[in-house]
């Protein structure tokens, strides 16, 4: 039977959350006092850890794409764009543009993670547990901000790398993103037959690295049953509330930043209606939220753009396709609420500097993110392990993950189109729909 993806991963997250709850209703109710004899302790760790081998491959799996896929689409990236002296005016706007929005993504989620606190809504005994799982890491990060306080210019000198072989090691994502970038500029700079072959391979290692991630992507269902059944089991309904906290701050962050901070570029600075610029990006919309992906949407992002908004050939066809690959608002945003909801819960309480990093992290991070299904939780390792919360946290959110991401990506596909009718206004060009034979 041919179900899609995004069911199987919906039924192994109920069946992951029903078989969860049974054990847990055993453990509390039932079996107490059988729980402590050897025999239910040696066949509960048997099951602990068959359950969770395909929890931790997949989680690996994800550890192991995030750090090559960042360096190289941003080789590929930065070396497409051509000669950064030879870029232009349109293109530093874009640039710009897709910087700012983001970093203003990312603030609205981590604000509206401060105020509602989803990961706080776990049981305290819940949390007690976590927090006693997860002591070792709790404690490196207080020793990291009690310890080494470190002034935010440190944090901006420590972006560049000392040695950059360190910082692939040790996925130093900040370092990272600075080598891959440094690289593909200087590609731009040589002679352009010396400098093919090598973005050639970043092209086609970027291509196969998305393919893994498409891979890792069907193991999902099952990770998501594997990773979901002993959070659950030990948890039990606390944690099916504080996951619904959890989806609302994404969903309400994700709204805001359509409504109020799109909304405001749309009707200020670009000077269209909001509700005609919504109507006309509706089909590319519906087809990011159905496919989770804004690659796959491109097509239809850039027909909606130009026939159903009126923008101008010349500016959608360098502003999409550049933000379907480096303009992800929606998922800076979800990256930030994530590591947010994951430190609550274990109790690490994130400073305004380590908050200031994940901004940073997030926006970075996405520049490198691929707009395929699936790769914002990717690069939430990347996130997560900036500011030294543990990335066994994605474990909790994993079964949530793809309805998240087919919300995150409505936002990536109608960030670049705000880019585009904004530019066009900037450059003075008409914005009328022209309406074409092959129009949606
Ligand atoms: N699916 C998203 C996109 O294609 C990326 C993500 O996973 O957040 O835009």
């Amino acid at each position: 039977m041919k179900l899609a993806l995004h069911w199987k991963i919906v039924i192994g997250m109920l069946l992951g959350v029903v078989v969860g709850l049974a054990l847990y209703e055993l453990r509390e109710h039932i079996a107490s006092a059988a729980a402590d004899s050897p025999a239910f302790a040696r066949a509960g760790a048997i099951a602990d850890g068959t359950i969770q081998f395909v929890g931790q491959i997949f989680l690996r799996a994800l550890q192991f794409i995030a750090v090559p896929i960042v360096f190289f689409s941003l080789i590929m990236g930065a070396a497409s764009l051509g000669d950064p002296r030879k870029l232009g005016k349109i293109g530093l706007q874009t640039v710009a543009i897709y910087f700012c929005t983001c970093v203003v993504a990312v603030t609205i989620g981590l604000a509206l993670a401060n105020a509602i606190k989803p990961g706080k809504s776990v049981p305290e005994k819940t949390r007690v547990e976590l927090m006693e799982k997860y002591a070792g890491a709790v404690d490196k990060s207080k020793a990291d901000v009690s310890g080494v306080k470190k002034p935010i210019w440190q944090t901006v000198v420590d972006i560049v790398p000392k040695n950059p072989f360190n910082a692939l090691a040790n996925a130093n994502m900040l370092q990272v993103v600075v080598f891959g970038l440094a690289i593909g500029v200087a590609l731009t700079m040589i002679p352009k037959h010396k400098a093919a072959p090598i973005v050639a391979i970043a092209d086609a290692l970027t291509e196969a690295l998305a393919k893994l991630v498409q891979a890792a992507l069907v193991i999902a269902p099952y990770a998501v049953f594997a990773l979901l059944v002993p959070v659950v089991a030990t948890m039990g309904y606390g944690i099916i509330q504080a996951l619904a906290m959890y989806v609302l701050t994404v969903v309400l962050g994700l709204a805001l930043v359509i409504f109020v901070e799109y909304g405001f570029l749309i009707h200020i600075l670009a000077r269209v209606s909001l509700p005609r610029f919504l109507k006309a990006m509706a089909p590319a919309q519906l087809l990011a939220f159905s496919s989770s992906s804004s690659n796959a949407t491109l097509p239809v992002t850039m027909q909606c753009v130009k026939h159903r908004l009126g923008v101008s050939d010349e500016i959608t066809d360098f502003v999409c396709p550049l933000g379907a690959t480096i303009n992800l608002d929606g998922t800076a945003l979800y990256q930030g609420v994530a590591t947010m909801f994951i430190a609550q819960m274990v109790g690490i309480d994130l400073n305004l500097t380590q908050q200031l990093t994940i901004v940073l992290t997030a926006t970075l991070a996405t520049l490198g993110t691929p707009g395929i299904p699936g790769a914002g939780i990717v690069m939430l390792v990347i996130v997560l392990q900036s500011v030294g919360v543990p990335a066994e946290g994605i474990a909790v959110i994993l079964g949530v993950d793809r309805l998240l991401d087919m919300c995150r990506t409505i936002v990536n596909v109608t960030g670049d189109a705000v880019a585009s009718v904004v530019i066009a206004r900037w450059r003075g060009e008409p914005i009328t729909p022209r309406p074409s034979a092959s129009t949606l």
